[in-house]
């Protein structure tokens, strides 16, 4: 970079801009945000939001609050604990790493996002952003906006440990009682992939795991990490079967207009990849259940 500017010139129009800016406000001239090499303007002081007037992330960061609709019963990406209510998993550290961003004293006020809803939330204003296991798609598209990707999964298929019905993939769920979620792509996709298929659906995994857990359904399925959390929480009662059959790339929605919200969390995103943040909260989340740390997708700003 260039600079137009001798030093000492510099340094006279920011003694002269804090004076004015002083002046005009009564203000700290500590206070005063001199990065914008605008001062002498009145640049608006260090503790006012950074983003533009009127956006998503100024309106977030005048509240405090950052409201996120996010799993309750995903072990490793969204887990809500019974004894301390507090919300654990990747989602969630995605969530916390954008509001930080945002401001640093904003803080998330997280709300149960099932799959079918999750739209809804965002139409609705009930949700700044939904970061819970949402696979962008094109039919989603049509209502939401979407930021990322910032994982990719693929649909897998759980079953009780030992395999009884012997099931390798998605064909052999044909003829077996399979459950999944309503309004995920799980369950469209087995509904194409396996038409002879008898599905169940609920509106969240866990009681997929429990139904399977009496014996009322052969097999769970659905995105190969939600699955394998499941395992994990199972304590050797299920596993994991075949290989993954479709690609779930996860991004973050918002309200479908607000691209400037959107495009603001794509660059989040690629700062934290570049940091080494997002492998961070990888590892302290899905890390548990997953030996190696993958690459980050690339985010795609359609
Ligand atoms: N990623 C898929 C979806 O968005 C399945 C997981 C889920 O239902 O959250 O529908």
């Amino acid at each position: 970079m260039t600079r137009t500017r001798s030093r000492t010139g510099w340094l006279a129009a920011l003694v002269l801009a804090l004076a004015l800016v002083a002046a005009a406000c009564g203000q700290d001239a500590r206070e005063v945000d001199t990065g914008a090499g605008d001062a002498a303007g009145g640049g608006p002081p260090a503790s006012a939001p950074a983003h533009p007037a009127g956006s998503t992330m100024a309106e977030i960061q005048a509240a405090g609050t950052m409201t996120v609709g996010t799993k309750f019963d995903q072990p490793g990406f969204g887990l809500k604990r019974a004894t301390t209510g507090e919300v654990e998993g990747f989602d969630v550290e995605i969530a916390r790493l954008i509001a930080e961003a945002i401001g640093p004293e904003v803080e998330i006020e997280f709300t149960e996002a099932p799959s079918a809803v999750r739209e809804q939330l965002l139409e609705n204003g009930d949700v700044d952003t939904v970061i819970a296991t949402y696979t962008i798609n094109d039919a989603r598209k049509q209502r939401v906006g979407f930021a990322g990707p910032y994982y990719v999964a693929g649909q897998d298929i759980m079953v009780p440990a030992g395999n009884p019905l012997g099931i390798q993939g998605v064909d052999d769920l044909n003829g077996k009682r399979v459950c999944s979620v309503s309004g995920s792509t799980s369950v469209e996709n087995v509904r194409k992939m396996a038409p002879q298929a008898q599905v169940t659906e609920f509106d969240v995994y866990s009681k997929c795991a429990d139904a399977m857990g009496d014996g009322r359904i052969d097999a769970v399925t659905t995105d190969n990490t939600i699955l394998l959390g499941l395992v994990e929480a199972s304590k050797g009662a299920y596993e994991l079967v075949g290989e993954p059959f479709t690609t779930e790339p996860y991004g973050i929605g918002v309200p479908k207009d607000d691209v400037e919200f959107r495009n603001f969390i794509n660059d989040i995103l690629e700062d934290l990849y570049a940091s080494g943040a997002w492998a961070a909260a990888y590892e302290r989340t899905l890390g548990e259940f997953v030996d190696e740390i993958p690459e980050p997708p690339e985010v795609d700003r359609y």
